[in-house]
């Protein structure tokens, strides 16, 4: 009676154990159907606004996977064979985006062929029309050909998408319909991708994967939410809510990390079978479990998908049985990888600085972190330190956070420290003892990794003329620049995401601000170099000296306290962080070196593409990351913290300082701990304008700076007629350099008297805009736009 046993034995198993890792293998084996192909003429495949139509060819659909197909290939290889695929995007804004990259605002193209990866009703929905048309029929003789030719693209695009698509084959989330991406080979486009993904905020996506530079690139065309969400909108809740992360990690001999990841994980519905986390792709998990029973994990890497992804892996865990709805669950996970990297010298490059674990979006959480590393080295986190004690070669630090934050980074290294206490706030820098090799006078070429946020073009030749720089010595100044920093914004802003905060260096040119830490470029570290009278060497100076540090320092405020409602509104948190610097720089150094700044902006949105059009004109900054494409890959950076910039300074001169600040703080107010979009931030800074101002709910600002493109050349004429005191100031606004409906509300500045001056706000046109002020005696000077009130050339 063995086989009873086993049987007995096979049904004690939990049901679902082993059932994603089979329906991801089953993705990846995928084959066609040699009984599923068909000739067919007129199927239309519909999903919301994208119109897919397969008017003249064959189509073959792949064998079933979890017990339906999740695939079909179409190919107009008859006579007259067409395809036809039409996506109409249903704001001016994703028309313009759209336009840039294929030439026309709507997208209307034939196609020769499609491959689709599907869950849901679309087997269903196409062969519901099969009886509709005679001349559709079953051709199996095709069926052989078809599948030899196709299984293997199938299987590459299947590869791709295998997590996502297990994850609705698994049955998350019930309520909603189904995933489709589809693969067309078009006429005049070449290869490109729609997508259709119902648990995006913005459900229909078209784009290609493309190279620039040996560098590859998901360009998006367009991304908008599909109609029926946009005419009934759902609140953006989390479907699992986490708290309560406890994470103890181990940095290896070898430097590579290990760590075991506990949260508790509350979902929103009942009966959730799967829960989908991220990580970065350095990162593999390798056992998770829920409430202390074992759950099957599966990760995969998946290139498109973490183009979209921001680089991040999407992995599935699956409990041994469906989450409840409302209950708290008790996640483990275990997962190891190489997130540091050795930059020479006991210099250390951390690559997933966000995404380390595994997380569910970035929710206000509080961390416990506990590390264990070589004792000869230094381990930052976030949080107060509560344990810190070395045992033979092993030192374990730990720490708590005090309050909620949306992610916990860390760094190492071989630190000397500087901390300073400054109202009430704990500052801790640490420097390298030591130069990365990059550094040392013969640099050597280390970084492969491309700098993430804020970059900036320090020639060579700086690097290598720079006497060797001793780290340490720049330590002290800048810990107190740090606390001053720290200091002034919350003087500011209220107070920070947490009351300490670490510094710690990173190789390469670039910061990046987590809550309770900060990555600061090792160039920040290095001693002054002589003051230059060329301007582009004391913008870099100025940089790396002053505005770097405090745009880290500032998103302690702008991204970590008030947080970007979709990657629409992420621009808001660079511009506010990068001026939170400017506004320090210009406490410091005046408001000079703040004009220095934005005129090198200025020249780098001005900047001309391989296209003859200028950076600027890439897109409006509201398409944040989709700036980052093959078009014109300087344009993201430019946007996003240069135009970002220009349009905060373009406020605060509408509003006056006093109204600026008070705006500043009333958004940390009334934004704290939550998410802010760009409507939102345009509403607040509206109700921040001097009384009866021109444009008073700021949306023709907003419209051309923000939702659109152009930067005006504009010219001021003028003459005085009449005798004093009736006298009479005509002048006349000239604008050019952009579109038709552009317009620019430009101060004209009077002085009348030494010390007195009259300020008009005279808006701009496409035609010369003439305006007269009455004055009582001669100006002494008239100027157009005299303190960086607008934007332009
Ligand atoms: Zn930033």
């Amino acid at each position: 009676m063995r086989w009873v046993l086993a049987l007995a034995l096979l049904a004690r198993l939990p049901l679902v154990a082993g059932s994603a890792a089979d329906v991801a293998r089953a993705i990846r084996e995928n084959s066609f159907d040699r009984d599923e192909c068909y000739r067919v003429r007129d199927l239309t495949l519909i999903k919301e606004d994208l119109h897919v139509y397969l008017t003249d060819g064959y189509l073959i659909f792949s064998k079933p996977v979890a017990g339906r197909p999740i695939a079909a290939v179409f190919l107009a290889d008859t006579d007259g064979g067409d395809g036809e695929v039409m996506l109409l995007p249903p704001d001016s804004a994703e028309r313009r985006s759209l336009a840039t990259y294929i030439d026309s605002p709507n997208l209307d193209e034939h196609f020769r062929g499609a491959v689709f990866l599907f869950t849901g009703d679309v087997y269903d929905a196409l062969k519901k029309q099969l009886p509709d048309n005679p001349a559709n029929k079953k051709i199996p003789e095709l069926g052989a050909l078809m599948d030899e030719q196709w299984t293997s693209a199938l299987r590459n695009l299947g590869a791709g998408y295998q997590t996502r698509l297990t994850l609705d084959l698994l049955g998350w989330p019930a309520s909603r319909p189904g995933f489709l991406v589809a693969f067309f080979q078009g006429i005049k486009l070449g290869n490109f991708d729609v997508v259709f993904d119902p648990s995006s905020s913005e459900q229909i996506l078209a784009g290609q994967l493309t190279t620039r530079d040996s560098r590859l690139y998901f360009d998006t065309w367009t991304s908008f939410a599909a109609r029926s969400a946009r005419l009934h909108p759902a609140p953006r809740e989390p479907e699992l809510s986490t708290r309560d992360y406890r994470i103890q990690a181990v940095v290896n001999e070898d430097l590579s990390l290990s760590a075991v990841t506990r949260v508790k994980v509350t979902p929103a519905a009942g009966g959730t079978p799967v829960a989908p986390f991220e990580i970065a792709r350095e990162m593999a998990v390798t056992e998770a479990t829920v409430d202390g029973r074992a759950a099957e994990v599966l990760q995969s890497d998946a290139l498109r998908v973490n183009l979209m992804r921001g680089g991040n892996n999407l992995f599935l865990v699956v409990p041994p049985e469906p989450l409840r709805q409302g209950v708290e669950y008790e996640f483990e996970f275990h997962h190891s990888g190489r997130v540091i990297h050795d930059a020479g010298d006991r210099v250390f490059y951390v690559s997933a600085r966000g995404f380390w674990y595994p997380m569910i979006g970035q929710q206000f959480v509080s961390y416990d972190l506990l590390f264990r590393y070589p004792h000869d080295l230094d381990l930052v986190t976030p949080g107060e330190v509560v344990e810190d004690r070395t045992e033979g070669d092993w030192r374990t630090t730990r720490r708590r956070t005090s309050s909620p934050i949306r992610m916990a980074a860390f760094n190492l290294g071989n630190y000397e420290h500087a901390r300073l206490e400054r109202a009430g706030y704990v500052v801790d820098v640490c420097a390298n003892r030591t130069l990365e090799r990059a550094l040392q006078p013969r640099p050597q070429p280390i970084l492969t990794t491309p700098p993430t946020a804020v970059m900036q073009r320090r020639r060579q030749s700086d690097l290598v003329e720079a006497p060797v720089p001793v780290p340490q010595t720049r330590l002290q100044v800048l810990a107190s620049e740090v606390a001053s920093a720290l200091e002034y914004m919350a003087s500011r802003f209220g107070p920070p995401a947490l009351p300490q905060l670490t510094v710690s260096p990173i190789p390469g040119a670039f910061g990046q601000g987590f809550p309770g830490l900060i990555y600061l470029s090792t160039l920040s570290y290095l001693k002054s170099l002589p003051t230059s009278r060329d301007p582009a060497a004391l913008q870099s100076e100025l940089f790396f000296e002053d505005v770097l540090q405090a745009h880290e320092v500032a998103h302690q405020w702008w991204g970590n306290r008030v947080t970007a409602a979709t990657y629409r509104d992420a621009w808001l948190m660079e511009a506010l962080a990068n001026y939170s610097a400017l506004l320090y720089l210009e406490k410091r150094k005046g408001g000079n070196s703040v004009e220095l700044m934005l005129d090198s902006y200025r020249a780098e949105l001005l900047a001309k593409s391989a296209s003859g059009q200028i950076v600027d004109s890439t897109g409006p900054i509201v398409l944040g990351p989709r700036l980052e494409s093959s078009q014109e890959p300087r344009a993201w950076r430019s946007i996003i913290y240069g135009k970002g910039s220009w349009i905060i300074q373009m406020l605060r001169r509408r509003m006056g300082d006093e109204r600026f600040f008070s705006m500043l703080r009333e958004l940390m107010t009334r934004y704290g701990g939550k998410e802010i979009s760009t409507e939102g931030f345009r509403e607040l800074a509206s109700q921040f304008l001097p009384p009866k101002s021109d444009d008073p709910k700021l949306e023709a600002f907003f419209e051309q700076w923000v939702y659109g493109t152009g930067i005006p050349s504009l010219k001021l004429a003028w003459s005085v007629k009449g005798k004093a005191p009736s006298l009479r100031l005509a002048g006349t606004l000239t604008q050019s350099d952009v579109g038709e409906d552009f317009s620019a509300l430009t101060p004209v500045e009077i002085q009348v008297a030494r010390g007195r001056t009259i300020t008009r706000w005279v808006r701009s046109a496409t035609d010369p805009v003439t305006f007269t002020v009455a004055l009582s005696q001669p100006p002494l000077k008239v100027a157009l736009d005299p303190h960086y009130a607008i934007l332009r050339r």
